[in-house]
Protein backbone atom coordinates (compact mmCIF):
# COMPACT_ATOMS: atom_id res chain seq x y z
CA UNK A 1 0.00 0.00 0.00
CA UNK A 2 1.28 3.24 -0.86
CA UNK A 3 1.06 6.58 1.09
CA UNK A 4 -1.85 7.87 -1.18
CA UNK A 5 -3.78 4.99 -0.66
CA UNK A 6 -3.07 5.03 3.14
CA UNK A 7 -4.58 8.79 2.94
CA UNK A 8 -7.51 7.57 1.18
CA UNK A 9 -8.24 4.90 3.32
CA UNK A 10 -7.82 7.17 6.63
CA UNK A 11 -10.32 9.57 4.45
CA UNK A 12 -12.43 7.12 3.94
CA UNK A 13 -12.52 6.03 7.30
CA UNK A 14 -13.15 9.48 8.74
CA UNK A 15 -16.11 10.41 6.55
CA UNK A 16 -18.03 7.27 7.78
CA UNK A 17 -17.84 9.01 11.16
CA UNK A 18 -14.63 6.90 12.92
CA UNK A 19 -12.75 8.62 15.42
CA UNK A 20 -9.04 8.76 15.09
CA UNK A 21 -8.46 5.26 17.48
CA UNK A 22 -10.76 3.41 15.50
CA UNK A 23 -9.30 4.34 12.14
CA UNK A 24 -5.93 3.84 13.43
CA UNK A 25 -7.32 0.47 14.84
CA UNK A 26 -8.44 -0.31 11.40
CA UNK A 27 -5.76 0.06 9.19
CA UNK A 28 -2.89 -0.88 11.62
CA UNK A 29 -1.32 2.90 11.61
CA UNK A 30 -0.94 4.74 14.86
CA UNK A 31 -3.49 7.61 16.59
CA UNK A 32 -1.16 10.20 15.79
CA UNK A 33 -0.85 9.43 12.00
CA UNK A 34 -4.17 9.01 11.72
CA UNK A 35 -4.75 12.45 13.25
CA UNK A 36 -2.10 14.00 11.27
CA UNK A 37 -3.44 12.94 7.82
CA UNK A 38 -7.27 13.68 8.70
CA UNK A 39 -6.47 17.11 10.01
CA UNK A 40 -4.08 17.86 6.72
CA UNK A 41 -7.07 17.14 4.58
CA UNK A 42 -9.95 19.29 6.73
CA UNK A 43 -7.59 22.10 6.00
CA UNK A 44 -7.24 21.84 2.76
CA UNK A 45 -11.07 21.00 1.91
CA UNK A 46 -12.41 23.43 5.12
CA UNK A 47 -13.88 19.94 5.81
CA UNK A 48 -15.84 20.03 9.76
CA UNK A 49 -17.51 17.13 11.52
CA UNK A 50 -21.65 17.13 12.25
CA UNK A 51 -21.77 18.16 16.06
CA UNK A 52 -23.95 14.87 16.17
CA UNK A 53 -22.39 12.14 14.52
CA UNK A 54 -19.29 13.82 13.33
CA UNK A 55 -19.42 12.65 9.83
CA UNK A 56 -17.67 15.19 7.29
CA UNK A 57 -19.33 17.65 5.87
CA UNK A 58 -17.72 19.81 3.19
CA UNK A 59 -17.75 23.44 3.74
CA UNK A 60 -18.08 25.97 0.69
CA UNK A 61 -15.71 28.89 1.37
CA UNK A 62 -17.24 31.80 1.66
CA UNK A 63 -20.47 30.20 2.93
CA UNK A 64 -21.27 29.90 6.73
CA UNK A 65 -19.58 26.80 8.32
CA UNK A 66 -22.19 23.97 8.56
CA UNK A 67 -22.41 22.37 12.15
CA UNK A 68 -24.74 19.40 11.07
CA UNK A 69 -24.94 16.96 7.89
CA UNK A 70 -28.58 16.93 8.17
CA UNK A 71 -31.96 18.61 9.61
CA UNK A 72 -32.03 15.14 11.63
CA UNK A 73 -28.77 15.26 13.08
CA UNK A 74 -29.59 18.89 14.33
CA UNK A 75 -32.86 17.68 15.43
CA UNK A 76 -31.25 15.34 17.78
CA UNK A 77 -28.38 17.03 18.96
CA UNK A 78 -30.96 20.05 19.81
CA UNK A 79 -33.40 17.43 21.24
CA UNK A 80 -30.28 15.68 23.61
CA UNK A 81 -29.00 19.31 24.32
CA UNK A 82 -32.49 20.39 25.38
CA UNK A 83 -33.10 17.59 27.90
CA UNK A 84 -29.65 18.35 29.21
CA UNK A 85 -30.92 22.22 29.63
CA UNK A 86 -34.07 21.10 31.45
CA UNK A 87 -32.46 18.69 33.47
CA UNK A 88 -30.14 21.16 35.14
CA UNK A 89 -32.64 21.96 37.93
CA UNK A 90 -33.29 18.28 38.60
CA UNK A 91 -31.11 16.49 40.78
CA UNK A 92 -31.31 12.73 40.82
CA UNK A 93 -30.84 11.50 44.64
CA UNK A 94 -30.45 7.85 46.45
CA UNK A 95 -32.27 7.87 49.73
CA UNK A 96 -30.53 7.17 52.63
CA UNK A 97 -33.39 5.62 54.20
CA UNK A 98 -35.12 3.35 51.47
CA UNK A 99 -32.29 3.55 48.81
CA UNK A 100 -35.11 4.55 46.00
CA UNK A 101 -33.55 6.76 43.61
CA UNK A 102 -35.68 10.10 43.41
CA UNK A 103 -36.13 13.18 41.69
CA UNK A 104 -35.63 16.78 43.58
CA UNK A 105 -36.45 19.44 41.60
CA UNK A 106 -33.48 22.90 42.31
CA UNK A 107 -32.51 21.18 45.59
CA UNK A 108 -28.98 19.57 45.65
CA UNK A 109 -28.83 18.51 48.86
CA UNK A 110 -32.32 16.34 49.68
CA UNK A 111 -30.82 13.03 51.17
CA UNK A 112 -34.32 11.73 51.71
CA UNK A 113 -37.36 10.53 49.57
CA UNK A 114 -39.72 11.71 51.68
CA UNK A 115 -40.74 12.79 55.17
CA UNK A 116 -41.60 9.38 56.31
CA UNK A 117 -38.14 8.50 55.13
CA UNK A 118 -36.48 11.08 57.16
CA UNK A 119 -38.55 10.44 60.31
CA UNK A 120 -37.37 7.03 60.28
CA UNK A 121 -33.92 7.05 59.44
CA UNK A 122 -34.01 9.72 62.57
CA UNK A 123 -35.86 7.10 64.02
CA UNK A 124 -33.30 4.65 63.60
CA UNK A 125 -30.76 6.97 64.78
CA UNK A 126 -31.61 7.74 67.93
CA UNK A 127 -32.49 4.12 68.43
CA UNK A 128 -35.64 2.49 69.35
CA UNK A 129 -36.11 3.06 73.42
CA UNK A 130 -35.77 6.65 72.46
CA UNK A 131 -38.24 6.77 69.84
CA UNK A 132 -41.25 8.20 71.62
CA UNK A 133 -39.60 10.73 73.72
CA UNK A 134 -38.12 11.87 69.75
CA UNK A 135 -41.41 11.59 68.03
CA UNK A 136 -42.80 13.51 70.97
CA UNK A 137 -40.37 16.15 70.21
CA UNK A 138 -41.21 16.13 66.70
CA UNK A 139 -44.85 16.48 67.15
CA UNK A 140 -44.93 19.37 69.92
CA UNK A 141 -43.29 21.54 67.00
CA UNK A 142 -46.10 20.27 64.85
CA UNK A 143 -48.45 22.96 63.14
CA UNK A 144 -51.30 22.04 64.62
CA UNK A 145 -50.03 22.34 67.95
CA UNK A 146 -48.52 25.91 68.07
CA UNK A 147 -51.71 27.19 66.08
CA UNK A 148 -53.70 25.72 68.98
CA UNK A 149 -51.43 27.88 71.57
CA UNK A 150 -51.59 30.97 69.71
CA UNK A 151 -55.41 30.57 69.34
CA UNK A 152 -55.81 29.85 73.23
CA UNK A 153 -53.27 33.30 73.71
CA UNK A 154 -55.27 35.18 71.51
ZN1 LIG B 1 -24.71 14.18 11.53
ZN1 LIG C 1 -36.96 6.84 50.98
Amino acid sequence: MNNDDLNNQILKLRNKGYGYKRIAKELSISVSAARYVCLKNDEKSKTTHCKNCSLSIISIEGKRKKVFCSDKCRYNWWNKNQNKVNKKAYYTHQCKNCNKEFVAYGNKKRIYCSQECYIKSKISKVGANNEAKWLRDVLSVDGTNSKDVKWRRN
